[in-house]
């Protein structure tokens, strides 16, 4: 009873109080159909239908070959880094702008990385930048990983082609830009490997989780291999190789497959949260994450960027203090890898000003929650215009 009590307080107090969030879980009652049945049928674990499932379903709406269900993208990724054969002093060329988690794993495997610096029209992976990264270490580099930052493809023509005539190995992090497109195809499905994330907050969440993509289906099946502790198909316990306990449990994979069914009317309400921002904005010195015309963004969160000349009267800091102030939450661009304490002695490669550096400078991530409400998101606008 008392417990009955607390909980209703709970609720009214999370209803008087909403905060306008920047993205958070959206579930929709077709996850729990599918986690019921693995309770009926007693597959809780480890693996089981809805893992299988979920890796046939995504690997068919990304457009690659095969899939492999991870505890996190990181882990996805983390094992991207070591089929691409990272070894000590190996060089990794990676964004700069993005995330820890797509650079890190190159440091598991005790490879190295090299920053390369953002360009202005995705704010993503600069080729100019890769060329000359390539070229310097073209004896030592193995392995490009690119993102596709909040959702935004890069330009992966260009990337892909330098990966080809250097002959490295492509890795996608597109754990933020599941269900954009380039030219008509899905990101993720670009490179050797592939990794997308369903994480609390991304487009689509299975709480926590993430997926290995490749076209090439040995590869994945390695990928199964190394995640349930490499062990090798003999009767007993036998280890050959070190091995990782990174596979995803068959209740997390129901939650995937009933998200998954929703994953286009999530990209569409991003996208037009999106659309308001840029309307709402269009009489300030303000400008929102830039795309190409040929690709189709998933819109995973929207950014503004202030010009450089309305810099003295409003930064991004104001602008989320004010919105903290009204239980809004914003949140900083990524901060540039190169300018990480724990990254200070790895090369960063630029051919322009510091672009990534000038973009976590001037720009901020906005609240992007499907369930905000077009009053919510009114309100956003008003204060941000309110300032400046
Ligand atoms: C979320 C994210 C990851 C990591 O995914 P997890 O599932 O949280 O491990 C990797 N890269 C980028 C760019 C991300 O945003």
């Amino acid at each position: 009873m008392c417990e009955r009590i607390y909980t209703n307080r709970k609720r009214e107090a999370f209803m008087e109080n909403e905060r306008i969030w920047l993205s958070t879980p959206t579930m929709h009652g077709e996850e729990q159909v599918f986690i019921k049945e693995a309770f009926d049928t007693n597959w809780v674990a480890p693996l089981g239908k809805n893992v299988t499932e979920f890796e046939n379903e995504m690997a068919h709406f990304v457009g690659v070959k095969a899939a492999a269900a991870m505890t996190a993208g990181t882990h996805a990724l983390h094992l991207a880094v070591k089929l691409a054969g990272i070894k000590t002093d190996d060089i990794v060329i990676c964004s700069d702008l993005t995330f820890a988690a797509t650079v890190n794993p190159v440091s598991y495997e005790n490879g190295t990385q090299v920053f390369v610096d953002s360009e202005r029209d995705t704010w993503n992976m600069n080729p100019c930048a890769l060329k000359i990264a390539l070229e310097k270490y073209k004896d030592r580099v193995k392995a490009v990983v690119l993102v596709h930052l909040y959702g935004t493809p890069s330009k992966i023509d260009e990337i892909k082609a330098l990966c080809d005539e250097y002959g490295v190995i492509l890795i996608e992090d597109a754990a933020e830009s599941l269900s954009a497109t380039y030219k008509g195809k899905q990101t993720g499905s670009f490179g050797k490997y592939g990794a997308i994330s369903f994480n609390g907050n991304k487009i689509i969440t299975t709480s926590g989780g993430g997926m290995f993509l490749s076209d090439d289906e040995d590869a994945v099946q390695r990928v199964r291999f190394f995640s349930t502790q490499a062990r090798e198909s003999f009767p007993w316990y036998q280890h050959e190789e070190i091995g990782y306990n990174y596979r995803m449990s068959n209740i997390v994979a129901g939650i995937g497959r009933g998200q998954l069914l929703h994953i286009e009317e999530h990209r569409k309400l991003k996208e037009n949260i999106y659309l308001r921002y840029k309307e709402g904005f269009k009489d300030l010195p303000v400008t929102m994450n830039p795309y190409e015309k040929c690709s189709v963004p998933n819109f995973w969160l929207s950014c503004m960027l202030i010009n450089e000349d309305a810099m003295d009267n409003v930064n991004p800091e104001k602008i989320r203090l004010a919105l903290e102030k009204e239980n809004i939450e914003a949140r900083p661009i990524w901060k540039p890898m190169h300018m990480q304490p724990v990254y200070k002695d790895n090369d960063f490669i630029t051919n322009d000003d510091n672009v990534g550096e000038d973009i976590f400078r001037r720009g901020l991530c906005l609240p992007s929650d499907i369930k905000m409400t077009k009053a919510q998101q009114q309100k956003v606008i008003d204060i941000i215009k309110g300032l400046f």
